[in-house]
């Protein structure tokens, strides 16, 4: 498509992809003209009401108010919001209204893994998860419909990217995930108990890592004691403790909207979540990295795969515009990277692909090379159908860890959680985009042409 046909449609092309795809840049406004406050800062929320005719004074203590309900609160109605006075709050009701993503289906699996199919305002599809653990639950979030970047092992690279999404969505998984679990603080509009007992019964008896490295877990923990940000933020019985940003889509292919959205998470009057609790996976989007680090501050997980060019080509096909080296270097410059602080390597564990002795020893090698303060986390491969893969046996995976944990890198073997309900990492995938195993196989043939 051309520049002006990309104008022409509304849809824009999104600087530094490897082979961009126009993607709708916003969501369709709404019908009855009201605005979703879910996604905007404080200031903007302020503006807002000012713009609406309250005074300077008025519009920046209301948008404080406003702000701790539908953040710290998690109230989705107006009129629930009683320390504002009570006409006020139709007023608010008339012009704004308080956004969530639509649940189309909510899945529950086996081990406690709990999947949900959601629906943006203008009708795209796309998935949240939620991993229980005994002394964790992570909520895995996702930053686009689909992905542009076919990393050949994922099933969420098979969609084409539909578009990014928006602050408010990326923000409203959150939110959603705390309305499911019951978590606002004294009850929120949606629920009003704290629904625990269940869910932790199940995590306890099924969490199980097959080669546990407890190190890997206690480090996180023993950081967020001593959390400066958000003192009053602890695990101690909240269920949501830790965000990932591993679910559909690259989030720095999207990094305006996951950086506000994740400083909407993190701000201290709201959802209150330490930074340190919240870890970004890139493919290797290079030139984004430092400004991760310094724009938003998180943990970052990076998905490495393979330690040569020849296999990281063929199954992260980024690898092509940014080699292993210059990641590494990335990696190294990354802010705030340290020892308390390590920079976590993601590893599918590919049979007679990425698997050997000499894979793990050179994973070491490149490690030590650029003093990375590193942990690696050895990924079994999720199963998909059609996928190009297996995974590797559990003797090749177990020998491949004990090289790298002898060098002195930590490398557990993650569990999978949720395959049952396809919830598992790489099986992210709405039934709206499916393709048959044909167009799959050429649309990669065209990637891989593309960049020659
Ligand atoms: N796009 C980002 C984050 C989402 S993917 C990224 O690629 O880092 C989250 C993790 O799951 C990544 O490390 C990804 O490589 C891994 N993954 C993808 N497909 C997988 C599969 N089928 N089995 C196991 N892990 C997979
Ligand atoms: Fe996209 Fe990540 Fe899947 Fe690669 S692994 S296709 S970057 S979601």
């Amino acid at each position: 498509m051309t520049d002006t046909n990309l104008q022409a449609s509304g849809l824009m092309p999104i600087p530094g992809h490897i082979d961009p795809l126009p993607v709708a840049r916003d969501v369709t406004p709404r019908a009855d003209g009201r605005i979703d406050l879910i996604g905007l800062p404080k200031k903007d929320i302020a503006a807002l009401f000012a713009q609406a005719g309250l005074d300077a004074r008025q519009a920046k203590l209301r948008s404080k108010q406003v702000f701790h309900w539908l953040y710290h609160r998690g109230v989705t109605d107006f009129a629930a919001m009683t320390d504002i006075a009570k006409p006020m709050r139709p007023w608010l009701a008339e012009r704004f209204v308080i956004g969530r993503p639509e649940i189309i289906e909510a899945q529950h699996s086996t081990d406690g893994t709990r999947k949900w199919l959601l629906r943006t305002a203008d009708g795209h599809d796309f998935e949240m998860v939620f991993i229980p653990d005994a002394d964790r639950g992570t909520l895995c979030v996702s930053s686009q419909v689909g992905c542009t970047l076919n990393c050949r092992f994922c099933h969420t690279g098979t969609m084409r990217l539909v578009r990014n999404l928006t602050v408010g969505e990326i923000v409203g998984q959150v939110m959603l995930a705390r309305d499911a679990l019951g978590e606002w603080p004294n009850g929120s509009a949606s629920t009003s108990s704290r629904a625990r007992t269940g869910t932790a019964g199940i995590v306890e008896g099924t969490f199980n890592q097959d080669h546990g490295d407890p190190g890997f877990r206690r480090d996180d923990e023993a950081e967020s004691d001593d959390d400066e940000d958000n003192p009053t933020y602890t695990a101690d019985g909240r269920l949501l403790t830790n965000i990932v940003m591993m679910g559909m889509g690259e989030p720095l292919y999207n990094f305006d909207n996951v950086r506000d959205a994740l400083k909407l998470v993190m701000d201290g009057d709201g959802l209150a979540l330490s930074r340190r609790r919240i870890t970004l996976s890139t493919s290797g989007v290079v030139p984004l990295m430092a400004r991760c680090g310094e724009e938003i501050g998180v943990n970052l997980a990076v998905s490495l795969h393979a330690v040569t060019k020849e296999v990281r080509d063929e199954i992260v096909p980024i690898n092509r515009k940014y080699g292993i080296e210059e990641l590494l270097q990335a990696c190294a410059d990354y802010p705030r990277a340290s020892n308390a602080r390590r920079i976590t390597f993601e590893y599918v564990m590919l049979k007679d692909r990425n698997d050997s002795d000499d894979d793990a020893r050179e994973l070491v090698r490149l490690i030590r090379k650029y003093k990375l303060p590193a942990k690696v986390n050895l990924i079994p491969f999720n199963p998909w159908p059609g996928a190009p893969y297996e995974c590797s046996e559990p003797e090749r995976i177990r020998r491949f860890s004990e090289i790298v944990f002898e060098a002195g890198i930590s490398a557990p073997v993650r569990t999978p959680r949720g395959r049952d309900i396809d919830a598992a990492c790489g099986q992210l995938k709405t039934a709206a985009e499916r393709r048959s195993r044909a167009e799959l196989e050429r649309l990669w043939a065209e990637k891989q042409a593309a960049l020659g």
